[in-house]
C-alpha cells in the first residue's frame, strides 16, 4: 500500500466559507456559527484512493490570517495543491482571486519549478443572488491558470468531495 501525503492550501478572502469548507470536508458538518481559532493550522483527511494507494490530505486553512501576509511563506512551504475560494454573492471576493493566485504562484511551486495545481471554487452557490455570472468565472479560470472551477455550497454539501477529489486527482497525475 502506497501512502501519499499531500499538503493542500485553501485561500481566499475572509467570510467566503473556507473554515466551513474544511469542517464539512473533514468532519462532515456545517455549523452556521462555527469559527476556527485564529491561526494557521491544518486538518487531516484520509482517502482510500485505490486498492494500492492511500492519500493523507493535510488541508491548511488560513483561518482569519488573511491580512497577515508575513505568515504566508511558512503556509505555502511544501504545498502541492491549492483551493482558491470566493463567495458568488460577493464580487469583490471574486476580484481578489487574481491576487490570491498570483501570490500563490510567486511563493509556492513544485520541485520542478512549475506552479501547483489550483482549483477555483465559487462557494455559497445555494444563494440566489449570484454577483458573478458563470461565463465570467469560466473565462477567469482559463485566463489565470486554474485547471478547473466548480460551484460549491458548503451549506448544502454540494461539490465538496467532488472538488477535493478532482484536485487530488490532478495532483497525483503530475507526480
Ligand atoms: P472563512 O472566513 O472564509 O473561513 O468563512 P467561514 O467558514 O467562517 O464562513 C463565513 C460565513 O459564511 C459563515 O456564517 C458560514 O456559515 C457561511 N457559509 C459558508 N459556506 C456557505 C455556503 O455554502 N452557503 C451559505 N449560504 N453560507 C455559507
Amino acid at each position: 500500500m502506497k501512502e501519499h501525503l499531500l499538503k493542500i492550501l485553501i485561500v481566499g478572502d475572509g467570510n467566503v466559507g473556507k473554515s466551513s469548507f474544511v469542517q464539512r470536508y473533514v468532519n462532515g458538518q456545517f455549523n452556521r456559527t462555527y469559527k476556527m481559532t485564529v491561526g494557521v493550522d491544518f486538518s487531516v483527511k484520509m482517502l482510500h484512493w485505490s486498492d494500492k494507494e492511500k492519500v493523507r490530505v493535510h488541508l491548511w486553512d488560513i483561518a482569519g490570517q488573511e491580512r497577515f501576509i508575513s505568515m504566508t511563506r511558512v503556509y505555502y512551504k511544501g504545498a502541492v495543491g491549492c483551493v482558491v475560494m470566493f463567495d458568488v454573492t460577493n464580487s469583490s471576493s471574486f476580484l481578489k482571486c487574481r491576487q490570491w493566485k498570483q501570490d500563490l504562484d510567486s511563493k509556492a511551486m513544485l520541485p520542478n519549478g512549475s506552479s501547483i495545481p489550483c482549483i477555483l471554487l465559487a462557494n455559497k452557490s445555494d444563494l440566489s443572488q449570484w454577483a458573478v455570472p458563470a461565463d465570467r468565472i469560466e473565462a477567469f479560470c482559463k485566463a489565470n491558470g486554474f485547471f478547473t472551477w466548480m460551484a460549491t455550497s458548503v451549506k448544502d454539501n454540494k461539490n465538496i468531495d467532488e472538488a477535493m477529489r478532482s484536485l487530488v486527482k490532478e495532483i497525483l497525475s503530475i507526480q
